[in-house]
Formats: structure tokens, sequence, C-alpha cells
């Protein structure tokens, strides 16, 4: 079984695309990009322009590719969407960027993955709308300026630090998505019930809400799981004591720590003292990814006050350690 933790997108989530809000009325949270949207989206339209480049960024789940979609439904465009992995050579890009439409929207998922020679095109696409492509082999090569229709990218990283600098640039704006509050995501859990038509009580939402680590895809994921257990071990009806049954048999606690966030603080204790300790060691020892560790459980563990990013590695906090109910000497406390 795949853990509801999972980065990337799984096939039990293909039923979120029925789940996605499509305007930026329905998309919840995120107030701060939201303000700033629809200001750039107003002002695009009044001028009939294309939308500035837009960067999203943040950790996996949060809803940049839902964003994407409605930016397009806001502005009344089309949207193409790819992934920095899935373009393989400047000859993909330039197809994908000469079939465009005027104002269209190219979205580049994980963008700080495309490769160098692609990521050359890019800039003067987006700078001057053209790309340049080169005729013919060896001394008789000849270069040549092909324009492009007037697009609008869009680029979604959970890692902005590692976008080259002449890429980071070329983006007019650039939004950071943060992780939800409870409250947020409990109304996210709330519509997505009324969507799938599963019977929820407010405090079977909040339960779940407050157990997804900020995110939305992962409240929808627990949401899909307890609706199960609610309707094999009770009457359908999701409510606080069942979400609590279906998310400890899932070995979720109550504050959304699965058995990896257990393993990785645990091992910086028993191994290391509480740290500091270098991500690669880490996930070396508990044999997890680094770029899994980095980008989809440090961030909840940090919000949580539970983990600390130092020059010199990772530590764990006094929190941690009471959470876990151990001693400083990483021993186990009853
Ligand atoms: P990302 O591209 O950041 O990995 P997605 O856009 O695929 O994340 O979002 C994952 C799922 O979470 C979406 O299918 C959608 O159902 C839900 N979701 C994300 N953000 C929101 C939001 N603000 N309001 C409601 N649902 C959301």
């Amino acid at each position: 079984e795949e853990p509801l933790v999972s980065k990337s997108f799984l096939p039990e989530d293909s039923g979120e695309l029925s789940l996605r809000p499509h305007t930026l009325r329905e998309y919840i949270g995120q107030q701060k990009a939201k303000e700033n949207l629809s200001v750039f989206i107003e002002a695009a339209r009044r001028r009939t322009e294309p939308l500035d480049h837009v960067l999203l960024h943040g950790p996996p789940g949060l809803g940049k590719t839902t964003l994407a979609g409605i930016i397009a439904a806001e502005m009344g465009v089309n949207i193409r969407i790819t992934s920095g992995p899935a373009i393989e050579k400047p000859g993909d890009l330039a197809a994908l960027l000469t079939n465009l439409s005027e104002n269209d929207i190219l979205f580049v998922d994980e963008i700080h993955r495309l490769n160098r020679s692609v990521e050359e095109i890019l800039y003067p696409a987006m700078e001057d709308y053209a790309i340049d492509i080169i005729i013919g082999k060896g001394p008789s090569a000849n270069s040549i300026r092909l324009d492009l229709p007037k697009f609008t990218l869009i680029g979604a990283t959970t890692r902005a630090g590692q976008l080259s600098a002449p890429l980071r640039d070329r983006f007019g704006v650039t939004l950071r998505l943060e992780l939800y509050t409870p409250e947020e995501l409990a109304l996210i859990v709330t519509r997505s019930a009324g969507i799938l038509n599963v019977p929820i009580q407010p405090e079977g939402a909040m339960e779940i809400a407050r157990r997804s680590r900020g995110t939305p895809r992962i409240a929808n994921r627990m949401l899909r799981r307890v609706r199960d257990f609610a309707q094999v071990k009770g009457d359908g009806t999701i409510t606080r004591e069942m979400a609590d049954h279906a998310l400890q048999a899932l070995e979720i606690d109550y504050l959304g720590l699965d058995p990896v966030d257990r393993r990785m603080l645990r091992a910086i204790i028993e191994n290391y003292g509480g740290g500091p300790v270098g991500l690669d060691t880490l996930a070396a020892t508990i044999g997890e990814e680094s770029v899994t560790l980095e980008d989809v459980y440090e961030p909840y563990l940090m919000q949580l006050g539970f983990l600390t990013r130092t020059p010199r590695g990772r530590c764990v906090t006094r929190k941690a350690y009471e959470h876990l109910h151990m001693d400083f000497m990483g021993q186990e406390q009853l």
C-alpha cells in the first residue's frame, strides 16, 4: 500500500480531478497569493495582454497545478500542462511553444528539473516570444529566429532555490504557497466530501484536517481512506471517532506524523544525539531519499517546531522529544 504522505500523484489521486476547484473563489486559503493574482489577472485582462510569467513554489500537494488551471479559466485561455523531466530535448519544447495560441498558458511542473539545453530555449521565448533554431549541421548550419504567439509561462517548483538565476529572473510574478491551517483544510475536506457524496460531521472533518500536515492532497487522500472505514466499520458517516479510528489504523498520529516522520526524528535522537546531522547522512540512515525528506517531510516537521535546520545539519527540538515521549538520552519514557 502507498503511504498517505507520498509526494507524487498516485493512481488513487485520479479522483482529484473532480475535487479540483475551478475558480479563485472556490480555491480555499492562500489569501495573499490570491489577492495578488486577482489584481494581475484583472490588469492583464483590461490591457488584453497575456499575464506576466508566473512562478509558483511550495511543497508538493499544496495546489500549484490547481492554481495554474484556475488562472487559465479566469483569463479565459487554454492551458497546456507538461513537466520539466518530460521535456527531454530542445525540439520538444520548440514543438510545444510553436503550437500555442495567442495568450495561452504553458504550465511546466517541476521546472527546476529542465535540462540546460532546454532551459536556454526558454529565455528568448519568455523575453521576446521567439525561439532561435539551428538549421543544418557543421559549417553550413544556420540559426533562424521564429516568432511565437504571446503566451504565459507558469512554472511550478518545490525548490525555488534550485532554479538558475537567469530563469528565475524572467518570471514577472513569484508566488509562494504556504502550508494550510487546519481550519482551511477542514473547509477543503468538507467540500470534497460533498462532491464525493460522503456524509461527514464537522468534528470528523476537523480530525482529518488536523492530521493532514497542511496539505490538501493528503487531506483528500485521508478522506477517501476514512470513507472506506466508515462504510465497512460504521454506518457510512465520518464522525470524529471514525476518523480517529481509521487514521490510527493507518499509523497516522494525532498531529499527522506517519512512520517515516517518527523514524526520522528517532534516528536523529538515537544515532546523532539529537543532531546536528547532515541531510544525506540522515537519509541513508533511515533508507529514504534526501529529496523526499527535504520536500515532503521537513516542511511540516519544521512548521510543528520539531525540527530545525542549522548550517551544520538538522536538529530535533525539545518538543519532538516530548511528542515521542523520549528523554534526552534517547530513552523511551512511559
Ligand atoms: P501541486 O500541484 O502543488 O502538487 P495540486 O494542485 O495537484 O498540487 O493539488 C492537489 C489537490 O489538492 C487538488 O486536486 C485539489 O483537489 C486539492 N487542492 C489544492 N489546493 C486547494 C485549495 N486551495 N482549495 C481546495 N482544494 C485544493
